[in-house]
């Protein structure tokens, strides 16, 4: 990664072996942190610019800082990787599991130093039986090379890297909901705070990172933080996955740098709409994120200026509306979804998302009247942070509030001509 690759990644490829991995310059980053104290280790993420790339950007150098450093800290500590990519429309992670495992063990093991973590598990998808597989032996590789276990590279610093397979909850990507899934709990959010950093796993500080964000850490480590910064066209540092699904010419995955434009991914790397469709808007962060449309085409795709554009960022992969695809169907597809999800555990986010589904199939099947549009519209609000426990349900609804904004003429269509104006 000393530029940014450009390109397709194809998951039915080979993983990059550890030996064309250690050609390639793999495992020098780990072999620098080692020569390096641990804060200073996070201190070059903090002056790095990276934020977290699960979908929140929370900048990953100041939530290590949260965690409890030197003799007098609560051991054992962990680090956790949130692997259990579920995001609508989301595939990063796979991508870089299936074809580069080592690279997230390398990052995985400078991260653990910098916080002075004895244990790290991989909280992984279930589906995600290719990573699985690759992912152990990778992990196996590293331990034959000292890389993972005890006193590693002469350092003095031992560290455990175990692989758990999610039982298969969206809200296990929910950092607390995903700690209480691997203490043998249901998998329901905690409350924050405390947040993780200080009491997390069984109660012992934890850091949980995703997996595009620690596949980033030793590289920073290696080549410095200005290095990273200048990877970036705007402000956040470094290099992004994007994707785009949707009915595009070549839907895909690529690393490109942090704050391409939008009109640039969607034309230069996914060759625009297919032949006969028009685009009408996308999610740029998998489906808990706020539409966009064409008005925004020309918006960096970073955190800051899609925020600005009036959405988030998010997992940075996006989903593309076109002009005969119904929108009310594709939202009451996602909702379907989150309905479906919701843990049970607070009434707004359970009742509130299987009612809103249930509307919007209504609406989609011809049934819906204009007293459903005011109640879609209330559930919106509703549904919003400090009504709910958790930020699950908010998210579920960013795209009906902002599919309610910019295709209201078609839901009004559904009511008042009783269908759907596309089947
Ligand atoms: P969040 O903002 O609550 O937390 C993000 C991270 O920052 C956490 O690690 C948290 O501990 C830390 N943090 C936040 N505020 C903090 C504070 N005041 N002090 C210390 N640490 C703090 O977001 P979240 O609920 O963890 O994640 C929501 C995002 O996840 C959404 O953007 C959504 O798009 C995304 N998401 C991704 C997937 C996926 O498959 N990748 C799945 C579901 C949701």
């Amino acid at each position: 990664m000393e530029k940014p690759l450009t390109g397709n990644f194809r998951s039915d490829k080979q993983a990059v072996s550890l030996e064309d991995y250690e050609r390639a310059g793999g495992y020098q980053g780990l072999h620098k942190a080692l020569t390096i104290a641990p804060a200073d280790v996070g201190e070059l993420v903090k002056k790095s610019g990276l934020r977290g790339r699960g979908g929140a950007g929370f900048p990953t150098g100041m939530k290590w800082s949260f965690v409890p450093m030197g003799k007098d800290a609560p051991h054992p500590k962990y680090l956790v990787v949130n692997a259990d990519e579920m995001e609508p429309g989301t595939f990063k992670d796979r991508a870089l599991m299936e074809r580069d495992p080592h690279q997230l063990i390398e990052g995985v093991i400078v991260a653990a130093y910098a916080i002075e973590a004895d244990i790290a598990y991989i909280f992984l998808r279930g589906e995600y039986v290719c990573s699985h597989d690759r992912l152990e032996r990778a992990l196996a590789e590293a331990k034959t090379k000292n890389y993972v276990g005890h006193n590693i590279l002469g350092s003095g610093y031992n560290l455990e890297i175990h692989l758990h397979v999610s039982a298969g909850r969206y809200i296990c990507g929910e950092e607390t909901a995903l700690l209480n899934a691997l203490e043998g709990k249901r998998a329901h959010p905690r409350t924050k705070p405390p947040f993780p950093q200080v009491s997390g796993l069984f109660g012992k500080p934890t850091i949980v990172q995703n997996v595009e964000t620690l596949c980033n850490v030793h590289h920073i480590v290696k080549n410095g933080p200005d290095w990273f910064r200048g990877l970036s066209k705007t402000e956040d540092g470094g290099t992004k996955l994007y994707g785009v699904s949707g009915k595009v010419k070549k839907p895909g995955l690529w690393e490109l740098p942090m704050g391409t434009p939008m009109r640039e991914i969607l034309e230069d790397h996914a060759g625009g709409m297919r032949d006969g469709l028009h685009f009408r808007g996308l999610l740029p962060g998998g489906a808990s994120t706020d539409f966009l449309i064409e008005e925004h085409l020309d918006t960096p795709m970073d955190y800051g200026n899609v925020q600005k554009a009036g959405s988030r960022l998010g997992t940075g992969t996006m989903v593309v509306l076109d002009d005969k695809t119904c929108p009310v169907g594709m939202v009451w597809n996602l909702e379907h979804f989150f309905a479906q999800e919701s843990c049970g555990w607070c009434t707004p986010c359970w009742s509130g998302l299987s009612w809103t589904e249930k509307i919007l199939l209504a609406m989609e099947q011809g049934k819906g009247s204009r007293q459903d549009l005011d109640t879609l519209t209330f559930q919106t609000k509703f549904l919003a942070p400090g009504n709910t426990f958790c930020a699950f349900a908010p998210g579920a609804v960013e795209p009906l509030q902002s599919a309610l904004k910019y295709f209201g003429d078609d839901f009004r269509k559904h009511v008042d001509e009783q269908r759907c104006p596309w089947k």
